[in-house]
């Protein structure tokens, strides 16, 4: 791979850019600042360090009325006796920061499995949260434009195995409008705090016909991925157009859609193509174990095609998201 650096001086990167944007949020937020003396960057910075620290994420959340898990900072081994002892079992051990698709966190059903957990994640700052028994993973994906407007896609459910999305069904199935109501609530308020501009999602547990917010991806996100095709405005064009100061496109879905992550390996190109309302998105980055790969996207009218086209996809792409 050949590497281009440019070393630049004091105005020549702001005379380059008219505007830095990202989409991915392990972008070092001191990186985003330091750019902002060069040029606009959207969405702000804040909202990197929000969401890259998750007891700052879980406490913002907390501040605006955002329901969360139970949770407590755990800095030493003592403490993590203590949020145990308070937090009660399950629990869910993480890293503040740097965990992703379910890397850096363990799942305690004892206080014995405290050593080991400790042991595995324990010399970094970490975050004890107690286990929700949730019916389904929810995520809502939302534009906010400079002058504050939002609008907010249906929620999407999103299935996970071995903590990496593998299949998210957008509007997410009996979504009414009091759960998709319920959804924007635990959006709106956070890009509203950060003075957001661009794409963000919030990813929610729901338990007992209540949501709870989990982390947020400062970002356009994989679960958002289905609005290419099935959606009015997809998250991309949205995004562009906010950072741009250009108006908001209907984020009304075009009707039922599912999305299916290529995990490891690409399926068989001409047999996801030749089921119908089914699009293929190849990345193109190189096959490795658990890295995403591609996406197919599969519309149709009605609920009931979709479930035929979307188990069709599945048996081609395999139950773990790769053949
Ligand atoms: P995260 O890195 O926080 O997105 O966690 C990855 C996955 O672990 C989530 O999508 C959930 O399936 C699961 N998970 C995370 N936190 C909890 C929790 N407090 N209770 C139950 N499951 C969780």
């Amino acid at each position: 791979m050949v590497t281009r650096v440019a070393v630049l001086g004091g105005g020549q990167l702001g005379r380059m850019l008219g505007l830095v944007t990202y989409e991915w949020e392990g972008v070092p937020a001191d990186t985003a600042r330091a750019l902002q003396g060069e040029a606009p960057v959207l969405p702000l910075p804040r909202a990197l360090e929000v969401s890259q620290d998750r007891l700052v994420e879980k406490n913002t959340f907390r501040s605006l009325g955002i329901a969360t898990a139970p949770y407590r900072a755990v800095d030493d081994r003592a403490s993590l006796d203590t949020a145990i002892g308070e937090l009660g079992m399950p629990a869910v051990l993480k890293t503040r920061r740097g965990g992703y698709d379910g890397k850096g966190q363990a799942v305690l059903r004892s206080a014995h499995d405290a050593d080991a957990a400790w042991a595995q994640l324990g010399g970094v700052p970490l975050i004890l949260e107690g286990f929700i028994a949730f019916s389904r993973e929810l995520s809502i994906i939302a534009a906010r434009a400079a002058d504050g407007e939002v609008v907010c896609w249906p929620a999407a459910e999103n299935q996970h195995v071995d903590g990496i999305l593998h299949i998210t069904r957008a509007p997410a199935p009996g979504l009414g409008d009091a759960l998709q109501v319920q959804a924007e609530a635990c959006i709106r308020p956070l890009l509203d705090s950060l003075d957001y501009v661009g794409v963000g999602c919030v990813e929610l547990f729901e338990l007992d016909g209540k949501l709870l917010a989990n982390e947020m991806a400062p970002r356009v996100h994989n679960s958002g991925h289905w609005t290419i095709e099935a959606a009015a405005t997809s998250q991309f064009e949205n995004h562009l157009r906010a950072v741009l100061g250009w108006p908001l496109g209907s984020t009304t879905p075009r009707g039922p859609s599912a999305m299916v992550n290529c995990i490891g390996v690409m399926p068989d190109r001409d047999s996801i193509l030749a089921i119908p309302g089914a699009h293929l998105h190849d990345y193109g980055k190189e096959a490795r174990p658990g890295r995403k790969l591609g996406h197919v996207t599969v519309t149709a009218t009605d609920e009931a095609t979709l479930g035929e086209r979307l188990a069709s996809v599945e048996v081609i792409v395999g139950p773990r998201g790769s053949p």
